[in-house]
């Protein structure tokens, strides 16, 4: 046997001896989404005890070294790790933009010592962060943020404000893009701050949404000290670690177009609720061939996920290929919820009743309107893949 089937082996016996079954089922809402953090609240012990055993194992972070937290597995091995949670239906311990955006920029720009006090507690879910990259008049022209960082010697002062931080009211810490330099060209006066959430002059306001939802707010900062060792890269070379990680959150993002059923086809999860004709195929033929369509964009983009992944573990993929899984994935996740609500009819538009578990449906597709524009809007991926990928002239 090879090592590698000897590893899918030892990792599907203690995947089975281990997972708990609760941990099994399918994630029903937010409240089933484990985030960590300081002030952690767990559903259920199942979902604590999921989470630690993990941790345990450095199998949140099963591909980042051991001296870090992580499983110090190799992407073959983190693969077949995948795909045996896959196959149990085991739920991601951990979701945490610490694993899955600042983590990989630390790795690649953080020093030795901001290594070691960040990624354990990140990889064991101790510390929720949350993202300080847009404001009022920076988003998709990101380099022109205005939030003033000062040298006061021993410390920097921050100023300034941040919008549509997701889940800044719940983080503990913030990973912040300031200006160091108003004199410099917009891109190279920027630099990358870690700062804790509790820090004197840091306020937050929940901003509600179109779903009936508050999970994101506006971030004030009123003379907030920053320790100079908090700073993540060079002074004024913050842009570089700000792409970087953009890529790795459009990798993250790109991910909705995968659903959460995974196996299953869409088809197959709507056909009882349009109803079935005596041949025992969806009754409405429109719809039918709509979700047909839909079915094979999906299986065509975990081909192409599946294929970009092993490309990225291994360092090859092109820089601009995020874009390109991004724009694919959450296009794909806005279509998927429109043929669920197409599905459903009018009775998927409850917003309170029971039978439509409140309005999860309608909340649901709601929120997939922001998929296109998290991250990065899909017009400016359409833009970077134009450029970077096509090699458009003009682009
Ligand atoms: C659900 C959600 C969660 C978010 N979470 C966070 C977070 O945690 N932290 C954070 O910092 N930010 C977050 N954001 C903000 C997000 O990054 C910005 O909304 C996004 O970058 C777009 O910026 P904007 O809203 O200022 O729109 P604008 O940049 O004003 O864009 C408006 C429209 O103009 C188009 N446009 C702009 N420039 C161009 C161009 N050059 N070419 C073609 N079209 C263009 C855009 O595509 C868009 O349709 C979140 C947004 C959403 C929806």
């Amino acid at each position: 046997m090879s090592d590698l089937e000897s590893f899918r082996l030892q990792t599907r016996t203690w995947l089975q001896a281990n997972c708990p079954p609760e941990m099994r089922e399918p994630v029903r809402d937010e409240t089933d989404l484990c985030w960590g953090g300081r002030n952690a609240v767990f559903k259920n012990d199942a979902q604590k005890r999921w989470l630690e055993l993990m941790a345990e194992r450095g199998w949140t972070v099963p591909d980042w070294p051991k001296d870090y937290g992580g499983g110090g597995l190799s992407p073959a091995e983190t693969k077949i790790l995948r795909q045996e949670m896959t196959a149990i239906g085991a739920r991601n311990p951990l979701y945490s933009f610490g694993i899955s955006m600042l983590g990989p920029a630390l790795l690649k720009y953080g020093t030795e010592e901001q290594k070691k006090r960040f990624l354990p507690k990140i990889a064991r879910g101790e510390i929720r962060w949350c993202q300080g990259y847009s404001e009022p008049n920076a988003g998709s022209d990101l380099a022109s943020l205005q939030t003033k960082a000062e040298d006061k010697g021993d410390h920097w002062l921050v100023n300034g404000q941040k919008v549509w931080t997701s889940y800044a009211d719940k983080a503990d810490w913030i990973f912040c893009l300031v200006r160091t330099d108003f004199a410099a060209p917009k891109h190279k006066g920027i630099s990358f701050f870690l700062f804790d959430m509790a820090t004197p002059g840091v306020s937050t306001r929940p901003i509600l949404l179109i779903s009936g939802l508050s999970p994101f707010c506006e971030t004030f900062f009123d003379d907030v000290r920053v320790p100079k060792d908090q700073v993540v890269g060079e002074i004024n070379k913050g842009w570089d670690v700000a792409k970087y990680l953009l890529g790795h959150e459009r990798e993250m993002i790109s991910g909705m177009g995968l659903g959460t059923g995974a196996a299953a086809s869409l088809g197959e999860t709507l056909v009882e609720m349009v109803g079935r004709d005596a041949q025992g195929c969806m009754t409405d033929p429109m719809l039918r061939a709509d979700i047909a369509r839909f079915d094979v964009d999906a299986i065509a983009f975990r081909a192409m996920s599946e294929r970009f992944i092993d490309e990225l573990k291994a360092g090859l993929a092109h820089p601009a290929q995020p874009s390109m899984m991004k724009y694919a994935g959450t296009e794909l996740n806005k279509k998927r919820h429109e043929l669920v609500m197409a599905a459903g009819g009018s009775d998927t538009l409850e917003w309170q009743s029971e039978r439509s578990r409140g309005g999860k449906p309608a909340r649901e597709w709601l929120r997939t309107k922001g998929n296109s524009i998290e991250g990065g809007t899909s017009e400016i991926q359409l833009g970077i893949i134009a450029k970077r990928i096509l090699d458009l002239p003009g682009a």
